[in-house]
């Protein structure tokens, strides 16, 4: 493919790729699945289209959320330097302690410094593989009234770090438990927003401001929004969006369609969708999964869906998760997750979007 192609975003993707169904985890590979043609010789690890799908998405999530971690111990070590020289925080005004206290879920009466601690120590536990349960920042990141419970055993203990290392075990694991990969790919991509969140939010707290990190105003944003419950549209076009492809036809008709039906709110960064639910959430008083909101998210991370769909936003994406190579994934995402958690996957390419949309919001 030419350069001049790729710049265009006019380049056609791989139709294997889409589905799922490329696999290069070992050198006895790459292997390509053909979705109606699956015979078990026909890929030397004896792996079925349900395995080669779950631990695709699984893998690129992986990476993904490696990529958010040293992110995160970046700010972090930035972070415990700022501790060090012992600036003056009593000088940041009230409004910082506000955001904080609306973020994370601190009591509003905690002192500025007492939250910055808490912060501190949370971030150090959630990159520690020694921190345990005692440690775990979770509770206060994802209060169960808003965000539903994901973990299957009930033992997360909070380090982001030994979640990463378990999905590269996982992922090498043979037979594959496809549930078990799923549930995991749910939890990463969930630990990678809270830490873009934690992460902005350090930049912003040791930089004041002379960063360019530009934070959204989601009390703002909210604010137009009816006191009691109503539907709407939440269009989050992610930063990481290669420009040429922030434009795409199928999807501006949408929200144009949609438009004339509900409110619609524009967010800039996924990061921020952890604030979102927990500012609807407590202004409507019921849990993210039973608000009437569908997410529009247009992002080229899988972290960044599927961190929403294990927050319990409804959501859509724009391009699609590649899931469509396996039935069993397809069908965790379109129905098992809505039993669980109590929201679901829309798939983007189906012709009655539309109309499956607007039977959710009315
Ligand atoms: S893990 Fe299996 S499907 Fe993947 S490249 Fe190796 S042999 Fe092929």
């Amino acid at each position: 493919m030419g350069s001049s192609e790729k710049g265009n975003g006019t380049f056609p993707a791989c139709g294997y790729g889409l589905l799922g169904l490329c696999c290069t985890d070992c050198l006895l590979g790459p292997c390509r699945v053909h979705p109606f043609e699956w015979a078990p010789a026909r890929v030397l690890c004896a792996e079925g289209p349900d395995e080669i799908v779950a631990k695709n998405l699984l893998r690129r999530v992986t990476l993904e959320a490696a990529l958010s971690v040293s992110r995160l111990r970046e700010a972090f070590l930035r972070f415990e330097k700022w501790g060090l020289s012992r600036p003056s925080i009593k000088r940041r005004g009230g409004s910082e302690k506000e955001k904080l206290a609306g973020k994370y879920g601190f009591p509003a009466d905690w002192p500025l410094r007492k939250m910055v601690r808490t912060l501190s120590l949370g971030t150090r536990a959630l990159l520690s593989p020694f921190s345990g349960k005692e440690a775990s920042f979770l509770p206060w990141l994802l209060p169960e009234k808003t965000f539903p419970p994901i973990d299957q055993n009930g033992d997360a203990d909070g380090s982001f770090v030994n979640l990463l290392l378990d999905s590269v075990d996982l992922t090498q694991g043979r037979p594959a438990e496809v549930d078990a990969l799923l549930w995991q790919a749910l939890s990463l991509s969930r630990m990678a927003l809270l830490s873009e969140q934690i992460r902005k939010d350090i930049h912003v707290l040791i930089d004041e401001g002379a960063e360019t990190i530009t934070e959204e105003d989601i009390p703002g944003l909210l604010e137009g929004l009816p006191p009691a419950p109503a539907p709407f549209l939440l269009v989050v076009t992610d930063e990481t969006m290669p420009c040429q492809e922030s434009s795409n036809t199928a999807r501006d008709a949408l929200v144009q369609r949609l438009k004339e039906a509900v409110p619609v709110i524009q967010l800039r960064q996924t990061g921020s969708l952890p604030e979102v639910g927990r500012r609807l959430s407590q202004k409507w008083r019921r849990p993210i999964s039973e608000i009437k909101a569908m997410t529009l998210l247009s992002s080229s991370q899988a972290t960044r869906v599927l961190g929403a769909l294990a927050m319990g936003f409804h959501v859509m994406s724009f391009p699609p998760l590649p899931l469509h190579g396996s039935k069993r994934v397809e069908a965790f995402f379109l129905k098992d997750l809505e039993t669980r958690l109590g929201n679901r996957y829309f798939v983007s390419w189906e012709d009655d979007l539309f109309s499956q949309v607007q039977a959710f919001l009315t």
